[in-house]
């Protein structure tokens, strides 16, 4: 199957039907909007209608009709890794990592990057624009370079250096902004409004969010269509999490498997609205932050999205947990020295509410557990280990290697 089985958007909060067309909101009530596609198709061709590698196997189930629209860098079809000596370390019967780091420019970003751009080209958009603590930002410029678009990039003014280096290099149009997101995107998503350019933010459109939702349809077929137990998912302004669950739905809606994980949402602590909100049974306050270093996970206001997660939370009984940024930076380092998965911090904060979540028993460890671990370490600028070098003979060596190794 290479055509698109997306029929049209439905309000996630009075279920009004709309047509496939550029619409962020509902018309009557100014709610969400979700794809919906013909299920009915999925479930009749089963697993084969997914065909070719990469993200853009699951093209029926994501909203780009014409295949030269669908833009690539090679996203998707990453790494679902076993991870016994982890799962020994923390207790749990079985550890499953989507790795995301091999991603394009290193990121989940790149899943909805690829539909975003995808779709700018779909409803005839030449310019796009996001605001960004830096990941999103060089997805975006990367897929735009790559489909010939210009890309407005508004990015954080603490993003690190190599989040820098990568955006600075991808668009010309590259502009740095003071203070944190929240403040930024509230400005910014009025412009939207405007039609300057194509939303490429993460508060409302869902041709974007649909990207990510290839996390759900890949951890299925990865593990022979019978899923983990659980999913522990990143939240900013929680377009991962969502999209992931609503993949699970459909494959189950659609017989492709036989029930849907159970889904956590992890934040910083120093981000945490949506797992106070949860914690308390109440509405989500947005939070005024200031820095964490989970840089991706720093949005204090989550907006729609995040009472969209809170609801899905509640919904399906999920769990929410948060980290602090120093038990982020140690499931890291623990990461990388047990599994050679070297992550960035932003990446890292699902597998440190996961240890959290076990340690205090909120969660079965006779389950298997996967864990999304949402980007490389590669783009994150940390404290370099001494460059102090000394000048070897082969005595000195020799001795070095001995005392090493204890022999
Ligand atoms: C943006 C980001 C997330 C999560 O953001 P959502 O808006 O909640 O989808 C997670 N991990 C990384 C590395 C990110 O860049
Ligand atoms: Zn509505």
């Amino acid at each position: 199957m290479t055509g698109s089985l997306a029929e049209g958007l439905v309000c996630i909060d009075c279920g009004a039907a709309h047509p496939l067309a550029y619409r962020l909101e509902c018309e009557r009530c100014h709610g969400l909007l979700e794809l919906r596609y013909d299920l009915a198709r999925l479930a009749t061709a089963g697993p084969a209608a997914f065909a070719g590698t990469g993200l853009w196997r699951y093209a029926p189930v994501l909203p780009i009709a014409d295949p030269a629209h669908r833009v690539t860098l090679g996203e998707g079809g990453t790494p679902l890794l076993d991870c016994p000596r982890l799962a020994r370390a923390l207790g749990v019967r079985r550890l499953l990592l989507k790795y995301d780091g091999p991603n394009p420019t290193g990121t989940v970003k790149d899943r909805s990057s690829t539909t975003a751009i995808a779709a700018a080209l779909q409803f005839g958009y030449r310019v796009t624009s996001v605001v960004s603590s830096g990941n999103a930002g060089s997805s975006i410029a990367a897929y735009s370079a790559r489909a010939g678009l210009r890309a407005l990039i508004f990015a954080y003014e603490r993003a690190s250096a190599p989040k820098l280096l990568h955006m600075a290099a991808t668009t010309p149009d590259l502009v740095i902004y003071q203070g944190v997101y929240d403040d930024l995107i509230v400005h910014w998503d009025r412009l939207v409004e405007e039609k300057l350019f194509f939303d490429c933010g993460a508060s409302r459109n869902a041709y974007k969010h649909e990207g990510k939702k290839t996390l759900a349809y890949e951890i299925a077929e990865q593990t022979g269509w019978v899923p983990p137990d659980v999913v522990v998912a990143p939240v900013a302004v929680g377009e991962t999490f969502i999209a992931t669950a609503r993949g699970f739905g459909e494959l189950t809606r659609a017989g492709l498997i036989p029930r849907a994980p159970l889904m956590v949402a992890a934040q910083a602590t120093r981000a945490n609205a949506v797992v106070r909100a949860f914690r308390d049974g109440t509405a989500i306050a947005p939070l005024k932050i200031g820095y964490t270093v989970a840089e991706g996970l720093a949005a204090g206001n989550p907006g729609r999205k995040g009472e969209w997660v809170l609801r899905l939370l509640r919904e399906g009984q999920g769990l929410a947990g948060d980290a602090e940024d120093e038990e982020i930076l140690e499931a890291q380092r623990r990461l990388a020295r047990t599994e050679g998965v070297w992550a960035g911090p932003t990446g890292v904060a699902t597998l440190a509410v996961l240890t959290k979540l076990l340690a205090g028993k909120r969660l079965d460890p006779a389950q298997t557990i996967c864990t999304i671990i949402s980007e490389t370490g590669l783009k994150t600028e940390a404290e370099l280990p001494s460059r102090a070098g000394t000048a070897f003979d082969y005595e000195s060596l020799r001795r070095l290697v001995t005392e090493r190794l204890g022999a």
